[in-house]
């Protein structure tokens, strides 16, 4: 995501737009703040209507630790970067390191507890299922 260096008044504008779904007038005094963030590419907007809209993101995977390349989607990082064996979220545009569960063998979050998660989480998913069935 390139909103990295943005105001609080931007990021606000900009996430009160991408919650829009077209186009949405803005108040005057927020023009220059709608201007940078068109600037950015971020947003679309018209002088004379006052108006303005989100500019859809495709999110495109970047490390911030090396030159990666994505390759049919699949990132092939720089030897030894620190990121390489982590993955993408793009909703945070974070790299989440990942581990092998020596329990069951897949491959999870870090902080993904799997199969060493308490079993009273087990027990409540199930008690909640049962109640919406019944
Ligand atoms: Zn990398
Ligand atoms: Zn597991």
């Amino acid at each position: 995501m390139n909103d990295k260096g943005l105001g609080k008044k931007q990021r606000e504008a900009l996430a009160f737009i991408r919650h829009v779904n077209g186009w949405h007038s803005y108040a005057p005094d927020v023009e220059s703040v709608i201007r940078s963030l068109a600037e950015r590419g971020l947003v679309e907007y018209s002088y004379n209507s006052r108006q303005f809209r989100a500019i859809p993101q495709l999110h495109t995977i970047h490390c911030d630790q090396c030159q990666m390349l994505s390759i049919n989607g699949v990132p092939c990082h720089e030897t030894g970067c620190p990121n390489s064996h982590s993955r993408y979220d793009a909703d945070s545009d974070t790299w989440i390191k990942q581990r092998e569960c020596f329990e069951c063998g897949c491959t999870v979050d870090a902080d993904d507890p799997c199969c060493l998660a308490p079993v009273f989480d087990d027990a409540e998913l199930e008690a909640s299922e049962e109640s919406e069935e019944a």
